[in-house]
């Protein structure tokens, strides 16, 4: 692959590179549609609801829901009994609908990515930079959780980062913004709330416009 067509994966965890080549950004008239896609029945609605008024708020896109499907058995990893997130994007990518500009899986099962020397790395979630697929699991999420409210706020957290990902966006060093690096653990995306001045100028200048809706979340008391 020549080099203006390498493609990186990024996660809360983890950068890897592919290869692929870069969507354009709201290019055409219509693109705007970001598709919500649920893997698995065990996803809660609530979980799928928040995620989509969190993209509302933050990005101004249309966000519609797809009909829930099954996990795809090809990224399941029987060693770990979890599901490949690499191999979620691969499905998730051709399931995009003809005018849509981005797709984000959202499951509730463990999804892992391999990151350097560690196989098998479990992740809260997988994005192409400036690609049309990323996937999130609430599974970590519910780690050290207060109650289910609290999970739930974290993934919607988790689907605004990753979106902002696929839009181009690498780590924020801010604290506190919404493209932190998670490191890992999804204990980062407590402190978090909003997207800082910096991604907002980052997003603007790639053409990504935002919302300026209410965010659903409470502003965290920073330590
Ligand atoms: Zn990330
Ligand atoms: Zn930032």
């Amino acid at each position: 692959m020549t080099p203006h067509s390498r493609r990186r994966f990024l996660a809360l965890s983890a950068t890897l590179a592919a290869s692929g080549v870069a969507l354009p950004l709201f290019a055409a008239e219509g693109a705007r549609v970001l598709y919500v896609q649920a893997l698995g029945k065990a996803l809660p609605d609530a979980e799928v609801s928040l995620v989509v008024q969190a993209l509302q708020a933050f990005y101004a896109v249309e966000v519609k829901t797809l009909g829930r499907v099954e996990l795809p058995k090809v990224a399941y990893y029987p060693k770990r009994a979890r599901y490949r997130a690499e191999k979620l994007l691969e499905f998730l990518g051709p399931r995009l609908p003809k005018g849509g500009s981005r797709i984000l899986g959202l499951t509730s099962v463990d999804i892992s990515t391999t990151k350097g020397k560690i196989d098998d790395w479990g992740i809260l979630g997988l994005a192409t930079l400036d690609g049309a697929a990323c996937v999130l699991s609430s599974f970590r999420c519910k780690r050290q959780a207060k109650n289910a409210a609290h999970a739930r706020i974290r993934f919607a957290k988790v689907a605004v980062h990753e979106i902002g990902h696929t839009f181009g966006l690498e780590h924020c060093p801010t604290r506190g913004c919404l493209m932190e690096d998670g490191g890992g653990s999804v204990l980062t995306t407590d402190r978090e709330y909003d997207l800082c001045a910096d991604s907002r100028r980052l997003l603007t200048e790639r053409g990504v416009e935002l919302a300026g809706g209410e965010i659903p979340w409470p502003k965290p008391k920073l330590k």
